[in-house]
């Protein structure tokens, strides 16, 4: 019985291998290899790609994270509204910061920020709002920039998992004051190594999350400081393979977008939740993700047939041991402790076949009918 991966990124590589090793091998013979022209052509393709003025490459989607809530002013006393089901980095990098993460419930179809439920959670300590576009799926972001409006917010878009995702016809990550995209390589646009990237359209924010990747350092003149920054930089090697693979990404997006609509069709006469799609979104699976009412024993008779799952996420943030002082109460946030106890990926990639989309349908249905 052969194994499904929930994503094999060594099938992957072997369709854009050629290419690659040209690139790497441009890069060791060129010797620059930290911020050199393979990022600085990177910064301006992804721009290109979202459609804003600005990208920044820096060392990872975390530290994109830091950066540009750093860049904006966030610091103690401040409060970011962010949702709790997400992963752990975008709550991290608020407290990292000194900030608190006020954490708004989410949407039971899309599993974003519920919008509707943000305006009761503002307060005059409120400084910004992180939607995280999760699973691949767009958040609500006309509302949430409304929101902003009226309360003079921030706005960063945590699209670590959204790279190619679009909302009403317009890229994810042109949307927010600025955005923030991780290459791990799990990622839908993933190197072979950490990276990640901000986009934003405003000079300013741009110039400083430049400096402070250099130590707060003027890039131009660079012993001369004038804030404490960070060392967070992308290195040649990582943006020459990001080049690449970003050219081939609409075509893995598509072809996920087409995976997944067949396990829809074929899921849909069993008892799982699939994928809410909205129609003015275009969601780019970055995980298939399903609900089921008994995950553990679906997840381990997948299990035993060979078929990988990820379970996301078992823990809703306010729930994490790390914030119990935030004092959250068991049922305070009912919807992301719900999902939390149901929701889990199954295995998507361009690579899989349809033949193997049908058979872990197959070995679906064998658990319900066996019940
Ligand atoms: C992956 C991820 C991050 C962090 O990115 P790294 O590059 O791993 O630091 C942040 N937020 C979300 C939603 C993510 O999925």
């Amino acid at each position: 019985m052969s194994q499904i991966p929930l994503l094999d990124l060594k099938a992957q590589y072997q369709t854009i291998r050629e290419e690659v090793r040209q690139a790497v091998d441009k890069v060791l013979d060129g010797g620059r290899y930290i911020l050199g022209p393979e990022v600085k052509a990177l910064e301006e393709e992804v721009a290109a790609y979202c459609g804003v003025k600005h990208a920044i490459g820096v060392a990872n989607g975390t530290d994109a994270l830091v950066l540009a809530l750093d860049a904006a002013g966030i610091g103690p006393g401040d409060e970011v509204i962010t949702t709790p089901y997400t992963f752990f980095a975008t709550a991290e990098a608020v407290s990292r910061l000194g900030a608190t993460p006020v954490f708004v419930d989410i949407d039971p179809q899309t599993y974003n920020i519920d919008v509707k439920q943000i305006r009761a959670k503002i307060n005059s300590k409120t400084k910004a709002i992180i939607p995280v576009h999760i699973f691949g799926q767009p958040a609500d972001m006309e509302e949430i920039m409304a929101i902003a409006k009226e309360h003079n917010l921030f706005v960063l878009e945590d699209a670590a998992q959204a790279m190619g995702s679009e909302y009403k016809g317009r890229k994810i990550g042109s949307w927010g004051h600025a955005a923030t995209f991780s290459f791990f390589p799990t990622k839908n646009l993933g190197g072979y190594g950490d990276g990640g990237m901000i986009t934003t359209n405003d000079d300013e924010l741009a110039r400083k999350i430049r400096s402070l990747r250099v130590h707060g350092s003027n890039p131009e003149s660079k012993y001369y400081n004038s804030m404490i920054g960070y060392n967070s930089r992308l290195d040649e090697l990582q943006a020459a393979i990001l080049r690449i693979k970003l050219r081939h990404l609409d075509s893995w997006n598509d072809a996920r977008r087409e995976k997944a609509a067949l396990y829809d069709e074929l899921l849909k006469d069993t008892p799982v939740v699939t994928p809410y799609h909205a129609d003015d979104r275009k969601h780019i699976y970055h995980l298939y993700i399903i609900q089921a009412e008994d995950r553990e024993q679906l997840v381990g008779h997948l299990k035993e047939n060979g078929i990988s799952t990820g379970v996301y996420y078992s823990i809703p943030l306010h729930q994490q041991e790390v914030y119990k002082s935030l004092a959250y109460e068991e049922g305070s946030l009912p919807t992301s402790e719900y999902m939390s106890k149901r929701t889990f990926a199954l295995p998507l990639y361009a690579e899989l076949s349809n033949e193997n989309i049908h058979r872990i349908v197959d070995i679906i249905k064998s658990y319900y009918a066996n019940k």
